[in-house]
């Protein structure tokens, strides 16, 4: 787990900027969410800190170190996006414990953690199938598995629900919400749904056209438009 900071942190592509001079800081095992109309710069935003992205200004701090020139695979975050990603050859179980497994962990802890995880997310009872035999759903059950089962310092997604229908987004949302509950991830979640919004966030973040334009608790912030 870690803190997560920017500060004056911009991206521009060529003449505009798509993030301008953010400062945001995410405790410790908070959740916090990012909303805004499209093209406000969510997406940017959640990139540049998994390291996807570069950032043209300012620096981006995960447990108060510098990251900004560390590589997207050493910064120990885990992104999901709302496709899902999962690898089509290998069963539920495989794709659950890929990351441990380039990790060299060893066999009977792999078998442990893809249960233990499989079992928090509903999804034990599929280990053996491949992602073609699941619902949209289930399969974003298994991404969301895939990429919270090493226990990342950040877990940042971007519109994980939004290829769902209405009934899994709810159940899905859910089950993120207890995830965390549970395992207490500083996560970082984009969306423009603004119940989800409601209902997940710690600290709720507006972006408009780059810029923050309101922080705070959900209340705070649908209070006070
Ligand atoms: P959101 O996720 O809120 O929809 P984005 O972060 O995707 O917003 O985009 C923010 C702004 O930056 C938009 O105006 C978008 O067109 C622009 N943008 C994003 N990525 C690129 C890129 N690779 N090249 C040029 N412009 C980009
Ligand atoms: P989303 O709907 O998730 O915000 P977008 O459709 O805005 O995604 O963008 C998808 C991808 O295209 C992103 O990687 C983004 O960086 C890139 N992109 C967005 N806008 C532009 C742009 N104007 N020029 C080039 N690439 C862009």
């Amino acid at each position: 787990m870690a803190k997560v900071a920017l500060k004056d942190v911009s991206r521009y592509y060529g003449n505009t900027s798509a993030i301008a001079d953010i400062s945001l800081t995410i405790e410790d095992g908070q959740f916090c969410v990012l909303v805004g109309r499209s093209g406000c710069g969510k997406s940017t935003l959640l990139r540049t800190i998994a390291g996807l992205e570069a950032v043209s200004q300012g620096s981006i701090y995960i447990n108060d170190r510098r990251v900004n020139d560390l590589p997207a695979r050493n910064r120990d975050v885990a992104m999901v996006f709302q496709n899902y990603a999962l690898y089509p050859h290998f069963t539920v179980a495989e794709n659950l414990g890929f990351g441990l497994k380039m990790r060299k962990t060893d066999k009977k802890t792999i078998n442990q953690q893809v249960k233990t995880i499989a079992q928090s997310l509903g999804i034990a009872h599929l280990l053996q199938r491949k992602p073609k035999q699941l619902s949209g759903g289930q399969q974003q059950r298994v991404a969301l598995g895939r990429a919270i089962i090493r226990q990342p310092q950040a877990f940042l997604l971007d519109e994980p629900l939004s290829n769902l229908d209405t009934q899994l987004r709810e159940e899905t949302r859910a089950e993120l919400k207890r995830l965390h509950q549970e395992l207490k991830i500083t996560t970082i979640y984009v969306t423009h749904d603004q119940v989800e919004a409601m209902t997940l966030a710690e600290k709720l973040v507006v972006l408009d056209e780059g810029k923050i334009q309101q922080i705070g608790s959900p209340e705070e912030v649908y209070n006070n438009p």
